[in-house]
């Protein structure tokens, strides 16, 4: 049975308006610019950051067509799937989740988790989920599972663009920014914020992706209407491409935690984070100006990477 629209309401409704606090840093004292932190992780435990914003429009959607059965894509450790399945628990959809790499069938803990709240997992693999987007496949999906709302890997369409546009109002009504930060995997999250903002903000995107010149285009295929502030995407931050890492990203993680005491994680926010602070140390921002970087959340992740960030780090 569909939820009913009510309680899904009511469910994103609950913390609408996560902190704006300041970061002290020992760069920024020279720079002259204020830094801020958008605590978007914090927005929900399992629903975590933009994943929440991005599901808004589609569950609602999901139920005004009396959808109850949610389908999804993602890898093996996605923020978006362990989202989607803590939503489906939550408000009692069904979730299916199709994941890449046939080989996993597996026990992460992304997994398990996934599995816990009662998504079922299907595996296909990478040369399949490269074609998951044509229609015989879906087709071929709808055979195997029966009717279902099709949310895109990412949960990346129109419906997240509307949910990430509040984002970029929640922070208007908080500040008065010059410049808004964020991470990038799809794009959906980037292209929402510079959609909802009204002043004269410009907004920077990191992509956690190696040669995601693409994104560009993307950007502009989720904003119809065009956009009225500035953009721009940087794309040297990706540290050698998605989910990969080194030991300056993990030192500065490191470096971060002890002087503001949050956590990042090291497949997006730390990137970006890494991307603002440089930019702040080449003077890209000017003396007095106010710099929101959104902490987008994903630390379900963060265990799983505790290993290999301690080697790089040379504690192991
Ligand atoms: C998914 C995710 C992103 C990327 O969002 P897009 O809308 O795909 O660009 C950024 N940060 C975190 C923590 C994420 O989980």
């Amino acid at each position: 049975m569909t939820p009913d629209q009510s309680s899904v309401e009511a469910f994103f409704s609950q913390n609408t308006s996560t902190p704006l606090e300041q970061l002290m840093l020992p760069e920024l004292q020279a720079s002259g610019v204020n830094l801020w932190l958008k605590r978007d992780d914090l927005v929900h435990d399992r629903v975590s950051g933009n994943k929440f914003r991005k599901l808004k429009y589609n569950a609602l959607h999901a139920c005004e067509t009396g959808s109850a059965r949610l389908l999804s894509f993602g890898g093996a450790y996605s923020n978006h799937i362990y989202a989607l399945a803590a939503l489906g628990a939550s408000l009692g959809f069904e979730t299916i989740g199709i994941i890449r790499g046939e080989e996993l069938e597996g026990n992460n803990s992304t997994l398990a988790f996934a599995r816990q709240c009662g998504m079922k997992l299907h595996f296909i693999s990478r040369e399949e989920y490269r074609g998951k987007n044509s229609p015989e496949f879906v087709e071929k999906l709808r055979t195997q599972f029966g009717d279902f709302y099709l949310i895109p890997e990412g949960g990346t369409n129109d419906k997240a663009v509307s949910g990430c546009a509040e984002l970029s109002r929640e922070i208007s009504g908080q500040i008065d920014a010059d410049f808004v930060c964020v991470a990038c995997g799809t794009g959906g999250t980037f292209a929402g914020l510079v959609a909802g903002v009204e002043s004269k903000t410009k907004i920077y995107g990191f992509p956690a992706l190696k040669g995601a010149v693409f994104l560009n285009e993307e950007i502009d295929r989720l904003l119809p209407g065009g956009s009225t502030v500035p953009w721009e995407l940087m794309f040297d931050y990706h540290f050698g491409g998605y989910a990969k890492m080194n030991r300056p990203l993990v030192e500065f993680m490191r470096y971060f935690y002890q002087h503001t005491g949050v956590e990042l994680d090291p497949v997006y926010t730390a990137k970006m984070m890494f991307g603002v602070i440089d930019m702040i140390k080449n003077r890209i921002f000017p003396e007095g100006s106010n710099v929101v970087a959104i902490h987008t959340g994903g630390l379900q992740g963060l265990d799983g990477k505790r290993q290999e960030m301690a080697r790089l780090l040379g504690d192991l």
